[in-house]
């Protein structure tokens, strides 16, 4: 079998090994039914078992209140951009969203399609290389809505925003979900597409409080009403069952790690490890704001478009795969999610060390 590389990817992402090894059993035979994972009806007992345990460990891992529904929806992130607004403002309302990188652009443009939306803050002015400490919300918002890391930029809220009593804060947590313990009864809703920190691509995560599934309306189409979904547990048609599993043993590794403030440590020993490197680098330098440091996305440039493809081209040589950083911003990105190891970083650091005594002058 073909040796695994190290995979520095933005998403889909890395996944853990032992993860990987249980589902190829579970594809032939899940336990022992005789029927493989993917062949199996979302209605049977060995399924809802797996579907039961997925939805616990969201449950445990993240302390999430009684007062929350736990759903595993379809169609990415990106849908949630619209299921919200179309959920939860109204035409004469008003949302607030922070804008922090092209995922929260997104996010408004869909929005603007069911009511107004207030730019409460955006970092814009700087390729969205920090986090804006001020904010300025409307009058009364529906809702307020931010992205608490910026996959492309390398920027990550270090607390989530503080909003009025009352008024519900939505975030769209896809590439940090998970990696650091949080306060769900803060949050009206929790949204996140697995292929980052929780799973494979296919299914979404959505944590929601109870009086906010009540709220959209009832004659937009039955599919895009949360209502729909909560009341069927997430069975109204066939979810992404093999995401859902994916998602429940990705968990149970999580949970073997010790849970998300021991993910956190070993998130900060990582990140911490290359943000050093960076600090003190002749050569390489971290693009986003120091205060405002992403522990998932580590993005860097040395100044030079040739330079970044030589070095991307040696990573990549060397077995350190997904290391060019998105186009918006250019030079390199470094994934670094839950799953990704630590000797992974060791030997990027390594390599970053060596391209640094050959190139600087
Ligand atoms: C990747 C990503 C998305 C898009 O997710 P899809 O599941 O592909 O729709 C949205 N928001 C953030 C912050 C992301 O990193």
């Amino acid at each position: 079998m073909t040796e695994r590389i190290y995979n520095f990817s933005a998403g889909p992402a890395a996944l853990p090994l032992p993860v990987l090894e249980q589902a190829q059993q579970d594809l032939i035979s899940l336990g022992d039914t005789g029927i493989g994972v993917l062949e199996h009806s979302h209605r049977s007992k060995a399924f809802l078992a797996v579907y039961e345990e997925a939805e616990a460990l969201v449950r445990e891992l993240a302390s999430i209140p009684e007062n929350y529904k736990v759903l595993f929806l379809q169609g990415g992130a990106s849908s949630q951009f619209f299921m919200i607004p179309m959920n939860l403002l109204k035409k004469d309302q008003t949302a607030d969203y922070l804008v922090t990188g092209s995922w929260s652009k997104k996010a408004v443009k869909e929005a603007k399609s069911f009511g107004n939306v207030n730019v409460a803050c955006s970092s814009e002015d700087k390729n969205f290389s920090y986090i804006p400490e001020e904010v300025s919300l409307s009058e009364n918002p529906a809702y307020v809505h931010f992205t608490s890391n910026n996959t492309i930029y390398g920027t990550e809220f270090a607390t989530e925003p503080t909003v009025p009593a009352g008024v519900p804060l939505i975030c769209d947590a896809s590439s940090d979900i998970f990696s650091r313990p949080l306060d769900i009864s803060k949050y009206g809703i929790v949204y996140a597409g697995a292929q980052k920190n929780l799973g494979p691509s296919g299914v979404t995560l959505v944590i929601i409080r109870d009086d906010l599934i009540e709220q959209g309306p009832t004659d937009i189409p039955t599919m895009l009403q949360y209502r729909t979904h909560s009341e069927a547990g997430s069975m109204y048609n066939t979810p992404p069952t093999f995401g859902i599993y994916v998602l429940g043993q990705v968990l149970r590794w999580l949970k073997e790690q010790g849970g998300l403030a021991a993910i956190q440590e070993k998130n900060q020993s990582k990140a911490g490890k290359l943000y050093g490197y960076l600090e003190q680098s002749k050569l390489f330098n971290a693009t986003a704001a120091k205060q405002d440091r992403s522990l998932m996305n580590v993005t860097f440039v040395t100044g030079d478009a040739d330079l970044d493809a030589q070095f991307i081209a040696k990573a990549t040589a060397a077995g350190l795969d997904g290391l060019k950083g998105h186009r918006s911003v250019g030079g390199m990105r470094a994934s670094i999610y839950n799953a990704f190891p630590e000797a992974g970083v060791d030997k990027l650091l390594e390599m970053m060390n060596q391209f640094e005594q050959e190139h600087a002058s």
